[in-house]
């Protein structure tokens, strides 16, 4: 379906009134080459990725420097709210749409009830200035489009909804950039990433842009047929994503509230999932969100380390707007700035009843999958709730690392009949097991250190005391409570020593390991064959429990060795994420260097 141009056509940066798209040509790159392609999304395409990588005009083609032949290419106009605000038009300002590609034939029946559309959009991201760079340029350098590249692959294999990224190439052409307050801009190698999903129009934002057109860009109504291009954005969608919604109500209100009830599903699921692999987005905007479910928009996203629900990975969220805990909230809170975008289509007060359900389609997700982490497989117990609570409140408490505590869990047995060791040794075993995950008192230490200055904080309790309103206005609740927390925590911890902690963290985890061995012995009841119980426990836990994720400092071994012109540390890390769950002799990722590494700063242009 084509959707109307934007009606004044002329080029550059600027305010696209009455439009959804405007056609844009990728500026091309000076000498673009390949750091590293993923076989398995260029396969989505019908592309082997070694004969690209063969290809003399590949790195041409796939950085948009060179347009392939069908190709229109464009970018898409959204609008959106970020950390809460809303921010008017925002659109691809660095990404640029190229075309669809047909699913080629063969292509297994799994991957098309993912995206029943028969064809992947294609995109490359750092193309080039379009009308809605705003005061930026459009250009992506190679360390953020390296995190984009790894992490939508890693996610992929991890099984969790993503878009995906075929190749990124790099070029001589090179941008200023400013790593985020470091106040020290430095010549940086233009880089582009191609993405590929089912569809890339269908932000949150896209349909926030009906909602607020008058205001914000202004547009005149409808006499620009807002919400006639609304409507068919959303038959749009829906028959080309979610066809079964389509054939199944005929009902137009029916068609719209069983759509918008299937994407409150998606994003609980997908959220769930996030929190189970100890993900953070870190810039959960409302443009950042997807229609289909997807987790979408790489940027200082980040995978914890040692358990923190408070764990922040955007250098520019200072009030934990989205820091790990609160993403299931803030999802929650985008899906009703959907809603309201999508109103009249989608009748308010029913929008409301689907809403009503977010929470426990969120938790029962969360719950399903984390019985699935502990490899807790037959009846659900109304304990088992509180259990993993208390895991994670135990992690936390002693600085366990999210995704090695979940990984040994499957080495702890469930009790049998004809156990050589007693009940105890089993608990003390495991208990070694888990303190190799906690954390040392330095590191405690220095994770505990309150990122504010005492008198600051002095000053503003005072402030929340005498004038709250002037409070609220310079500061947030949830920023002081932390930084509380983390004080009273660091004076326990300077009363303590080394020794200390560790029977106490002893003491912690063996509470925990054997409340948990009374669980797993529930899981044996009635069961004949132990231990085919235990093996099958195992197989699902490690299919579950991830050996490797895509840590910080991995990713950022990857991007120092790449910047320095070695690409194919970026290719092994790809080939590790891509078996997250087994180990591959002779592939091992660097070791480990302690918490994260530097903390990602986003790209700031
Ligand atoms: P993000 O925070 O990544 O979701 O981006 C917010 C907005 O900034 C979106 O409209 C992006 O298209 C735009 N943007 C991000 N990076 C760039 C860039 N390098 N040049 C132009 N626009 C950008
Ligand atoms: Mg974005
Ligand atoms: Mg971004």
């Amino acid at each position: 379906k084509k959707l109307p141009l934007d009606p004044s056509e002329e080029p550059g940066v600027r305010l696209v009134k009455g439009a959804c798209f405007s056609r844009v040509k990728p500026q091309p790159l000076t000498k673009p080459r390949f750091v590293a392609v993923s076989d398995e999304a260029l396969a989505l395409l019908g592309l082997r990725g070694q004969e690209v990588l063969d290809d003399p005009l590949g790195a041409e083609y796939l950085s948009g420097s060179r347009i392939m032949p069908g190709s229109e290419a464009a970018a898409h106009c959204y609008c959106g709210h970020q950390f809460g605000q809303f921010a008017g038009q925002l659109g691809d300002g660095a990404a640029c749409y190229l075309g669809e590609v047909k699913v080629p034939a063969g292509q297994s029946p799994e991957l098309l009830q993912e995206n029943p559309s028969g064809r992947w959009e294609i995109q490359v991201k750092g193309a080039g200035l379009t009308p809605y760079s705003r005061q930026a340029d459009g250009r992506k350098v190679l360390r953020s489009s390296i995190r984009e590249f790894l992490c939508s692959e890693a996610m992929f294999f991890l099984g969790v909804p993503t878009t995906r990224a075929g190749s990124v190439v790099t070029s001589d052409s090179k941008v200023i950039r400013d790593i985020y307050y470091s106040g020290n801009p430095r010549h940086e190698r233009c880089s582009v990433v191609l993405r590929i999903a089912p569809t890339f129009i269908s932000r949150f934002g896209s349909f926030e842009i009906f909602k607020q057109a008058d205001e914000f860009t202004g547009r005149q109504g409808p006499s620009y047929g807002r919400d006639e291009i609304r409507g068919q954005m959303m038959d749009y969608v829906i028959e080309m994503f979610y066809p079964e919604i389509q054939q199944n109500y005929p009902d137009r209100v029916e068609r719209n509230v069983a759509f918008f009830k299937e994407v409150v599903l998606r994003t609980a699921r997908l959220v769930a999932q996030w929190q189970c692999v100890g993900f953070c987005h870190g810039v959960l905007n409302t443009d950042n969100m997807s229609i289909l479910g997807l987790t979408l928009d790489y940027g200082p996203y980040g995978f914890m380390d040692r358990f923190d629900p408070d764990f922040i990975c955007n250098a520019s969220d200072n009030s934990g707007r989205y820091s790990y805990q609160a993403q299931p909230a803030v999802c929650r809170w985008n899906l009703v700035k959907l809603a309201e975008a999508l109103a009249p289509e989608l009748p308010p007060a029913r929008a409301e009843t689907v809403m009503d359900e977010y929470l426990d389609l969120y938790n029962n997700f969360f719950v399903g999958n984390m019985r699935k982490k502990l490899g807790l497989l037959k009846k659900e117990e109304p304990e088992d709730e509180m259990l993993i609570t208390e895991l994670l409140q135990t992690m936390h408490n002693t600085g366990a690392d999210f995704t090695n505590t979940f990984r040994s869990l499957s080495q702890i047995p469930c009790p049998t009949e004809e156990e050589s060791e007693g009940e105890e040794g089993i608990i003390k075993q495991a208990t070694e097991l888990l303190l190799e995950q906690c954390a040392s008192l330095e590191e405690l230490k220095a994770a505990n250190k309150p990122t504010m200055d005492p008198r600051e904080l002095a000053m503003l309790l005072s402030m929340a005391q005498s004038s709250p309103s002037l409070f609220n206005m310079i500061s947030d609740r949830r920023t002081i409570a932390r930084q509380l927390e983390k004080l009273s925590k660091l004076k326990d911890l300077m009363e303590t020593n080394a020794e200390e902690l560790r029977a106490k963290q002893s003491e912690e985890w063996t509470h925990w390991i054997t409340r948990y061995r009374k669980r797993l012995a529930q899981e044996m009841e009635g069961q004949s064959d132990a231990q085919a119980v235990q093996e099958e426990r195992v197989r699902v836990m490690d299919s579950t429990n991830p050996r490797v994720v895509l840590r910080n400092y991995i990713a950022q071994n990857a991007i120092d060795a790449a910047e320095s012109g070695d690409f194919s540390e970026v290719q092994r890390v790809l080939k590790v994420l891509e078996k997250p769950f087994c180990s591959q002799p002779g592939l091992e990722l660097p070791a480990w260097v302690g918490c994260g590494g530097a903390q990602e700063q986003e790209e700031r242009d």
